[in-house]
C-alpha cells in the first residue's frame, strides 16, 4: 500500500466512477491528485466479478443506456467490448397467481397508471403533491394485483419505498430521466447494452492507471478549510490540498466533519436526502438454456417483487440479472445467501424450467448494507423535501468542488452522470488555473 503524501494539489475523496474519472483526468492534465477511497477496493456503487465459467458480472451499475455517450467512451478509451442487450418487446409479468396477461383487468388498471405517471410528469400540477406518498397515489388504481405490479415497478425503477416517495419525487425523477418508457425499455432505453468485461472493470483499468495515487482504507472524517489551504483528516493521517474533489453521495456526506461549517444548502442537502435500498444478483448457466422456451425479461409482483433480466454475453455463459428494490430489497436482505438464492430462483422456475435452480455460480450484494456507499442506484430526497430533486446542488464551496452521479446535469444516477461530473469538475479546477504546468 502507497504510504500517504503530505500534500497534494488536489485529493478527490471517493473512488467510485466520478472520483476515478476526475482523478485520471486531473493526473492527465499534469496536476498531482490523491484518491482516499474508505473501502478496501475501488468502484463505489460499480463492483465486478469473476464467474465460475470465467465470466464477468456486475454487482453495481451495469447497463449502458440509450444516450450515455461518455459512459460509450471512457469504455472504448480504456479497451471494453460493448454487447446489446438481448430483450423482448414487453417483459413478461406475473405473480403468485401465474402469469398477468393482457387480456386480465389488472393490465389496463397497471398500463394507465403508468401512462398517467408519464403525463403527470411534464404537466405544471406536478409540484404540488411533494407531502403526498405513491402509496396514496396508488389507491385509485382498481385491483390490488396491479396496485402491486406498479409498486414493484417503482423499486426496481428507482428502488424507492411506496410510502417514503413523494409523488412530486417520483414525477421529477420520471421526467428527469427523459420518461418512464425509456428508464423501463431495455433496447434504446436505461438498458440498452453492456460490457463484457463488466463496467466495474473500468473502475480497476482508471485505477491502475492511477498507480499509488490511489489510496485504500481511507475514510475521510473531517475536512478543514482555512485561508491557505485544505486539510483533510483519516484515522490519523492528515493530508494537505489546494483543492477537494468530494464525490462520496450527499447522504453518506453527511457523516464527514466540515470545518467551517458548510453553507445551510448543503446541510440541508446531506439531511434530507438518503440512499435507496437494493439487492442484486447474477446467476450464471452454461447456456441462455430459456431461450429455447422464450424470453427471460420479467417483473414479478409476487410475495417478493423484483425484476430478471437475460444479460448473457453473445458468446455465453447464460447470465440472468435479478433486481430487488426498496422493501422487497430490505427483506431479501435479511436472509442468509443460500435462503435469497433459493428464494428467488424459485419464483422463476414456472417460468424458466426447473434447470434455473442449479446456476453454476451466484454472485450477490445487499448494497444498502455497504457502510460506504449506503444503498443504491442513488440519493432520493426524504418526503417533503426538494434538496434531493437532480441534480443536487454542486457549486464549489470555496476550494471543494463537488461531483458524484446525483450533481449531474444529464442522466444523473447512473454511470454515465457519474462521468458528467469529473469532466465538470475538471474543468472547473483547470480554469481556476489550479497546478497546471
Ligand atoms: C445495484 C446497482 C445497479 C445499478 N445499475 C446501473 C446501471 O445499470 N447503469 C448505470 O448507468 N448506473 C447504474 N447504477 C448507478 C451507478 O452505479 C452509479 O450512478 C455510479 O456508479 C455512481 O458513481 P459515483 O462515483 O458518483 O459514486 P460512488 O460509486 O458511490 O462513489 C463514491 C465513493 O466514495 C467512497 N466513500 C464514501 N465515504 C467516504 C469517505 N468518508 N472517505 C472516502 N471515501 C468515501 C465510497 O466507498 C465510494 O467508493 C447502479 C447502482 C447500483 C447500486
Amino acid at each position: 500500500m502507497p504510504s500517504d503524501p503530505a500534500h497534494a494539489d488536489v485529493v478527490v475523496v471517493g473512488a467510485g466512477i466520478s472520483g476515478l474519472t476526475a482523478a485520471y483526468e486531473l493526473h492527465r492534465k499534469g496536476i498531482d491528485v490523491i484518491v482516499l477511497e474508505a473501502a478496501d477496493r475501488v468502484g463505489g456503487r460499480v463492483l465486478v466479478e469473476t464467474t465460475a465459467l470465467g465470466s464477468a458480472v456486475d454487482l453495481g451499475g451495469q447497463w449502458i443506456g440509450k444516450g450515455h455517450h461518455r459512459f460509450e467512451a471512457l469504455a472504448a478509451e480504456l479497451g471494453a467490448t460493448r454487447y446489446r442487450m438481448r430483450s423482448p418487446k414487453m417483459p413478461l409479468l406475473a405473480d403468485d397467481n401465474g402469469t398477468i396477461r393482457f387480456g386480465s383487468p389488472s393490465t389496463p388498471a397497471a398500463i394507465t397508471t403508468l401512462l398517467g405517471f408519464e403525463l403527470a410528469s411534464h404537466l405544471p400540477g406536478r409540484d404540488t403533491q411533494n407531502s403526498v406518498t405513491l402509496r396514496e397515489w396508488l389507491r385509485r388504481v382498481p385491483t390490488g394485483r396491479a396496485r402491486r405490479m406498479l409498486e414493484v415497478i417503482i423499486e426496481v425503477t428507482c428502488c424507492g419505498d411506496i410510502d417514503d416517495l413523494s409523488v412530486t419525487a417520483f414525477l421529477e425523477f420520471i421526467r428527469y430521466q427523459g420518461g418512464l418508457n425509456t428508464m423501463m425499455k431495455s433496447a434504446g432505453g436505461a438498458q440498452d447494452s453492456l460490457l463484457v468485461e463488466g463496467a466495474g472493470s473500468l473502475a480497476c483499468r482508471l485505477a491502475d492507471r492511477l498507480g499509488e495515487r490511489v489510496h485504500l482504507n481511507r475514510a475521510v472524517g473531517a475536512i478543514d478549510r482555512n485561508d491557505t489551504n485544505l486539510v483533510v483528516t483519516t484515522g490519523t493521517t492528515t493530508i494537505t490540498a489546494d483543492r477537494l474533489v468530494m464525490t462520496v453521495p450527499p447522504p453518506i456526506a453527511a457523516q464527514i466533519e466540515f470545518r467551517p461549517a458548510l453553507p445551510d444548502s448543503y446541510i440541508r442537502l446531506h439531511r434530507n436526502t438518503y440512499m435507496g435500498a437494493v439487492y442484486k444478483a447474477l446467476a450464471v448457466y452454461d447456456t441462455p438454456f430459456w431461450r429455447s422456451r422464450g424470453e427471460a425479461e420479467m417483473i414479478l409482483g409476487g410475495e417478493t417483487g423484483f425484476a430478471v433480466f437475460d444479460s448473457s454475453p453473445p458468446d455465453g455463459p447464460g447470465h440472468l440479472t435479478v433486481l430487488v428494490g426498496g422493501p422487497d430489497a430490505r427483506r431479501v436482505g435479511e436472509l442468509s445467501v443460500d435462503a435469497r438464492r433459493v428464494l428467488l430462483l424459485e419464483h422463476l422456475e414456472p417460468h424458466l424450467g426447473a434447470d434455473v435452480r442449479n446456476p453454476a455460480s451466484w454472485h450477490d450484494k445487499v448494497w444498502h448494507h455497504d457502510p460506504f456507499v449506503g444503498g443504491g442506484y442513488c440519493a432520493l430526497p426524504a418526503l417533503g423535501t426538494r434538496e434531493g430533486f437532480y441534480p443536487v446542488a454542486h457549486a464549489p464551496v470555496g476550494t471543494i468542488h463537488w461531483a458524484g452521479t446525483e450533481t449531474a446535469s444529464e442522466h444523473a444516477g447512473y454511470i454515465e452522470g457519474a462521468i458528467e461530473s469529473a469532466h465538470r469538475v475538471v474543468d472547473e479546477i483547470v480554469r481556476s488555473g489550479l497546478g497546471t504546468r
